[in-house]
């Protein structure tokens, strides 16, 4: 794997530990860089602690869609709908808006849909290598998701999203109510609709696994440094990370920093139409018997998620930035979703949490060099499915820095696409 001998090892400043920052520097590691890892707020604690953890390469259908867009009013008017936007913040998400919708457009669906498809079928391929190097099978559980529905329109809805699923080349199983009730022994009643996804994984805990992923980096000797980056200027044929503890000079630097993205291409000086797709989980106690795998409540757009503490309950996206307060009432008001096919299911709180998804309007992550800041890599974007992608993102980039083949098509990824 190492290609020490034709790329001598560098010192390479990798900024942001989510996920995708820390996959990126154990694939640089690999290749016996010495990789230092800056994050203000510790390791995995950002949107790659409180996601719903599934390792989801299906998940192919961009946001973008007319059938999205038309329910959109509707969507906002109801408190329990899988769509919020504070409205304070509509003037700065309008152009990201915009972009969005110019690429509803069918053609601009199948192409985008590929380019995920093309990150989403390796996704396996660099969880299974992290996996194994760490030792982190036990955070695993490979079970697929189910999606149940109780009315005919959200499957329907559901179907349109299955035609590119296939098109992607998925496998999308359509079940009888009666075999969920085997399979998930939890429920009491049937469904009217059942979908099966089997190439689906669970995280049982992906704050923890992205800790456990950084632990062997720093067995390997890698540095992490709380730091929060300010300024990022070359010198010479390197870089000035500049952080509010001081200055770390690199030969590369790899920018993971998800949501925070925008920032820091602001800082190399070109736009990045990178937003963030806010989203909420609360965690109940786990109902007995427990849940086997992830289930999506298609009706309520509801994902229940059996994790190692608890039971998580997530949902839906808000449009609000990073700076306005969280408002837990619609996450909350998701858990009687859930009492009613758990009727088991104690609603205790054990505790709530929001977090940023780093999102891009055409739903494609943002990989590569910028044209203007040759050295600096991206690795983010992954948006709904960034802890699906981040270790694929990792390898990429630790491919791109020492310039081998990546087999991608590189430009639909570039950071300074707008
Ligand atoms: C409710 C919810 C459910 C989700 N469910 C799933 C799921 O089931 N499957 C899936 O694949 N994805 C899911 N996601 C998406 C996924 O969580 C994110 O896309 C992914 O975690 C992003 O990882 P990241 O490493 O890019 O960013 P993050 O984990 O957000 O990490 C970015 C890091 O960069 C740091 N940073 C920012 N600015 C600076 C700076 N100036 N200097 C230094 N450091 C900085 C931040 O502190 C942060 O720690 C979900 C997201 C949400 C919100």
């Amino acid at each position: 794997m190492s290609d020490s001998q034709s790329n001598p090892p560098m010192d390479i400043v990798v900024i942001g530990a989510g996920i995708a920052g820390v996959a990126s520097a154990l694939y640089l590691q690999r290749d016996n860089h010495r990789v230092t890892i800056l994050d203000p707020r510790g390791v995995g604690e950002a949107a790659s602690f409180g996601n719903a953890g599934t390792i989801a390469p299906t998940s192919c259908v961009p946001t973008a869609r007319p059938d999205i867009l038309k329910r959109v009013p509707k969507m906002l008017m109801d408190p329990t709908g899988p769509l919020k936007i504070r409205w304070s913040y509509l003037p700065r998400l309008t152009p990201w808006f915009i972009d969005l919708i110019r690429n509803s457009s069918a053609d601009k669906i199948l192409t985008n849909a590929q380019a995920k498809t093309a990150l989403l079928n390796r996704a396996f391929e660099a969880y299974n290598e992290l996996i194994s190097e760490s030792d982190t099978e036990e955070l695993i559980v490979r079970n697929g998701i189910l999606q149940i529905f109780e009315t005919d329109q959200a499957f329907q809805n559901m179907l349109r999203e299955r035609e590119l699923q296939e098109a992607c080349g998925h496998k999308v199983e359509i079940l009888p109510g009666e075999a969920v009730r085997q399979m998930e022994p939890a429920f009491t009643s049937t469904f009217k609709h059942a979908v099966y996804l089997e190439n689906h994984a669970t995280i049982r805990n992906p704050g923890e696994l992205t800790k456990r992923f950084a632990s062997l980096f720093e067995s390997k000797g890698g540095a992490f440094r709380q730091e929060a980056v300010t300024g990022l200027n070359r010198d010479g044929a390197r870089w000035r990370v500049t952080t509010d503890n001081g200055v770390h000079v690199a030969d590369r630097v790899v920018v993971a920093t998800g949501a925070w993205s925008r920032e820091i291409a602001k800082m190399l000086g070109f736009r990045m139409l990178l937003d963030t797709e806010r989203g909420y989980h609360v965690m109940v106690p786990q109902p007995d018997p427990e849940l086997r795998r992830p289930i999506l409540l298609g009706d309520h757009s509801v994902f229940l998620v059996p994790m190692a503490e608890g039971m998580r309950v997530t949902s839906g996206v808000e449009f609000g930035g990073l700076n306005l307060p969280p408002d837990y009432r619609r996450i909350r008001a998701m858990v009687p979703f859930a009492k009613k096919i758990l009727p088991q299911l104690e609603e205790r709180e054990m505790s709530a949490w929001m977090g940023f998804r780093p999102s891009t309007p055409d739903t494609r992550p943002v990989l590569g060099e910028p044209a203007g800041a040759k050295g600096v890599f991206f690795a983010t974007g992954g948006s709904h499915v960034g802890m699906t992608l981040g270790p694929i993102m990792g390898k990429i980039t630790a491919d791109l820095v020492a310039g081998r083949e990546t087999g991608l098509d590189l430009e639909i990824y570039k950071p300074d696409r707008w």
